[in-house]
């Protein structure tokens, strides 16, 4: 198999264009072309009225390996690698080893388990939430009645954070060992749609990872894993061995105690009770940068029509996303995060008295606003102190908006024109916010810190030269957006994967600051459990 890269063709033509200019490319006869599929597809919309499609093809041949050599001096022309998933060998481990914990059935647990589970290592997984169905009755009870179950709901049960979600799936990763191939050939088994393997910002949209979730699931128990739902895992034990730290095993929310030396920590970022816990077990934790701002909604054909012009609904784009930053003159950096095209803002608290947002979509991305956070850097010396200070600064700012919002989950509001001028907003616009229960409109201005408010007003006029329009009245800005990511590292020595100062604690995924999204996850899933496994067979 061979594969061309940058192969390039118009928007919208046909079919057996594509057969021909392989032929073409490849300067052979059609009859020599045996077999292809398409490995990528991407687009380049810089000239919007003449959109391209960017193939990358993997193509079968007669006389593979002339062909090949004729392109030798050709970039594009390539061998095609080997993207299938290897597990890594290692020995079964000593009998009476007590099986490995994984504690969060989040995108990362839930492929740190898979593997392990296919590995034969019988995994138990751990979760405080409940599972998938009963969690969306939770989470979606939240929405309409402004009833929050703390255990249940956005952040916390099956799935993970990313279940309510637009479920884009691309990464800025480095993955030479091609583990996102792994993961989006999982989720094709598990109902996602084939075309998550070829387009180049794949998405699946709610409803959909529902169903995957519970097919993974299904899947973890038939290879012999166990997972305990509404089982929060409430304490760590360590104790000293030849001077090393080490893990024993944990205690349940139920007060059982569950011996193990080899615990997975794939608890997400909103698990701020956990990340307590182990700081007061002595695990090693430090402070990390993080991202603060609001969520922004603008009709999605405003962003539709300015990246791809007359294109615009063309059904293979669909609808368009963005990506824009700005280097504000107080030195912040305000960028765009999560934007979810066609979807909705959700209230995605875990904790009483307390607003946050996020943006979700279904897989037809065909509500009526764009939305994106819209957010500003931050790093540890804007909340210097503690290593956990960063989740006192988050709540801090998360309780305001449930005050300015009115105390009863509804979000504070306000349009962008008059956030911008510095005045409270009374009425909306021609943009109407997606967020339940509701957004209060107000004055945004005392829910972040001076500095980020500057950035930001700034910022939504200067977005304005990347995306004719941006800077629009009565777009509606829906506050706060603050758990962009992690607001702490639970450092890992790179080799082993282990704690630094805890042995046979592996911390995971977006909580232990190692990913940011659900494809980083679950690839760190990948790696963490072939981990475990070398570790175990130690
Ligand atoms: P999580 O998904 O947070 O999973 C951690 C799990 O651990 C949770 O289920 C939690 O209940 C459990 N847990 C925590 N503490 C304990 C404990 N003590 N005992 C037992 N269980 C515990 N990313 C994207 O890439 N694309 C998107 O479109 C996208 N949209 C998003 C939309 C929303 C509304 C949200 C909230 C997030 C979105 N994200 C998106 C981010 C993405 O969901 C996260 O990056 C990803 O889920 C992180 O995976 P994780 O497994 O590391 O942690």
């Amino acid at each position: 198999m061979l594969r061309i890269n940058e192969l390039k063709l118009p928007l919208n033509h046909p079919e057996s264009a594509l057969r021909e200019a392989i032929v073409r490319r490849l300067g052979i006869d059609d009859a020599d072309l045996l077999g292809f599929t398409v490995f990528k597809r991407s687009y380049d919309a810089r000239k919007k009225a003449a959109i391209v499609l960017i193939y990358a093809i993997d193509v079968e041949v007669r006389n593979e390996s002339a062909v090949l050599a004729r392109f030798a001096q050709d970039q594009y022309v390539i061998p095609a690698p080997d993207t299938n998933y290897k597990f890594v060998p290692a020995a079964k481990p000593a009998p009476g080893t007590p099986r490995p914990v994984v504690v969060g059935m989040g995108p990362c647990g839930m492929f740190v388990a898979l593997i392990l589970a296919q590995m034969g290592l019988n995994p138990l997984v751990l979760e405080r939430g409940k599972i998938v169905r009963e969690r969306t009755v939770d989470t979606f009870g939240f929405w309409r009645k402004r009833k929050l179950n703390t255990e249940s709901n956005v952040q916390f049960g099956e799935g993970g954070a990313g279940t309510f979600s637009d479920g884009k799936l691309y990464s800025q990763i480095k993955d030479p060992k091609h583990y996102g191939r792994k993961v989006l050939t999982e989720f094709v088994k598990a109902g996602a749609p084939e075309e998550i393997l070829y387009v180049s910002k794949p998405h699946i949209g709610t409803f959909r990872l529902v169903k995957m979730v519970e097919q993974i699931r299904a899947e973890i128990i038939a290879l012999g894993g166990e997972i305990r739902f509404e089982t929060r895992v409430d304490d760590v034990f360590v104790s000293e061995e030849n001077g090393v730290r080490q893990v024993q095993g944990v205690r349940l929310s139920s007060g059982e105690e569950i011996p193990t030396r080899h615990l997975v920590m794939a608890i997400g970022h909103s698990a701020r009770d956990t990340f307590q816990l182990l700081y007061d077990r002595g695990v090693y934790i430090e402070a990390k940068p993080f991202s603060i701002g609001f969520r922004v909604e603008h009709p999605q054909s405003l962003i539709d029509v300015c990246r791809f012009g007359p294109n615009a609904g063309n059904k293979l784009l669909g609808a368009a996303d963005y990506k824009i930053v700005h280097h504000a003159s107080n030195g912040r950096s305000v960028y765009s995060f999560c934007m979810c095209p066609g979807g909705t803002v959700v209230a995605a608290s875990s904790e009483e008295g307390r607003v946050v947002t996020n943006g979700m979509s279904q897989y037809s991305r065909n509500e009526r606003n764009a939305n994106s956070a819209i957010v500003v850097g931050i790093t540890p010396e804007d909340y210097p102190g503690h290593p956990l200070a960063g989740i006192d600064f988050q709540r801090e700012l998360e309780s305001r908006a449930f005050v300015l919002g009115g105390s009863n989950y509804d979000a504070p509001g306000q349009l962008m024109g008059d956030f911008v001028r510095g005045v409270a907003s009374k009425e909306f616009g021609s943009v109407i916010p997606s967020f339940r229960p509701a957004v209060h409109l107000t004055d945004l201005a005392p829910s972040l810190p001076d500095y980020a408010i500057l950035a930001l007003r700034e910022a939504f006029v200067a977005f304005d030269k990347q995306i004719k329009g941006y800077y629009k009245e009565d777009a509606v800005l829906t506050g706060v957006e603050t758990r962009t990511s992690s607001p702490i590292r639970i450092k890992r020595n790179d080799g082993d994967l282990q704690s630094l100062n805890t042995r046979g604690l592996f911390p995971a995924g977006e909580g232990a600051g190692y990913a940011g999204g659900i494809m980083s996850a679950a690839v760190d899933g990948i790696r963490v459990a072939e981990a475990v496994a070398l570790a175990m067979a130690a």
